[in-house]
């Protein structure tokens, strides 16, 4: 009897934390557990962990300046205006981005020595911007983690807990976005990329870029985003259906060298 009550008890708390969130991207309802403002809590928890285990931030405050700077522009286009996106750039050397439930925006030292323009960092953050918003990561962390654990851990101040901070960190790092959330970021970078003033095809360019890239090696930003099947294909055939080409779109490869590859001596 005491276990019956205990299961319902359990079941009512899931019923009642449970909701059903819409997904901007794709139009559907997606099952979440725990609202948006525990998405932004747990980015704001386990940045500084994250930042510590890729190496730190790079000290450079004009070339972190500009990065936030062209990510805002896709933040303030954004579905979810009211998240707390940061954009920042690590030192590490592995070529990848990705993103935190809530807001923050990671870009590896590696990878802003691969891109040739403000274009392709914003094709980049916007892809990163649409995890954000469509509550990918939100979802894989609900899935493999657990919100409401991640967060218990991060508040906790009991001996070990920054240990636990450390490994929920590394997993963090490590979780990987299903194929059909991929291609949301893609479509949904698109759209924010282009009404953010930039020329969309420079997406395909940095799609190409990393792919080429990941013939030498496997390549870090693969292993957390899977190449969907004929990303390409579809990259340009949407560009083409929502007429998203349009003269006088920003690539902006003067402002990129200027601020980020001089700024690395590269
Ligand atoms: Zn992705």
């Amino acid at each position: 009897m005491k276990v019956k009550s205990i299961f319902l008890s359990s079941m009512l708390y899931l019923v009642l934390v449970t909701g059903c969130a819409t997904n901007p991207i794709s139009g559907k309802s997606q099952l979440m557990l725990l609202g948006e403002d525990q998405d932004i809590e747990l980015g704001k928890q386990y940045s500084p962990e994250i930042e510590k285990q890729l190496g730190g931030r790079i000290q450079n405050t004009s070339l972190q300046n500009y990065l936030d700077m062209v990510g805002q522009r896709m933040a303030r286009v954004s579905h979810k205006p009211y998240f707390e996106y940061t954009y920042v750039a690590l030192e590490d050397d592995m070529i990848n981005a990705f993103a935190l439930p809530g807001g923050p925006v990671f870009i590896t030292k590696g990878m802003l020595k691969k891109l040739e323009n403000e274009a392709q960092l914003a094709s980049i953050f916007a892809h990163e911007t649409t995890h954000v918003v469509a509550r990918h990561s939100a979802a894989q962390m609900s899935r493999e983690i657990g919100i409401s654990f991640a967060l218990s851990v991060a508040s906790s101040k009991a001996s070990g807990s920054a240990m636990q901070v450390a490994d929920i960190a590394s997993q963090m790092i490590g979780l990987s976005y299903s194929r059909t959330q991929e291609r949301e970021a893609d479509i949904g970078g698109l759209e924010y990329m282009t009404k953010a003033g930039y020329d969309p095809y420079e997406m395909v360019k940095t799609m190409q870029m990393l792919e080429e890239e990941s013939q030498e090696r496997p390549l870090e930003f693969f292993s957390t985003h899977p190449n969907p099947e004929n990303r390409i294909e579809y990259i340009e055939e949407e560009i083409r259906m929502k007429g998203y080409s349009k003269p006088g779109l920003k690539v902006g490869a003067d402002d990129y060298k200027r601020s980020v590859l001089d700024e690395l001596n590269y």
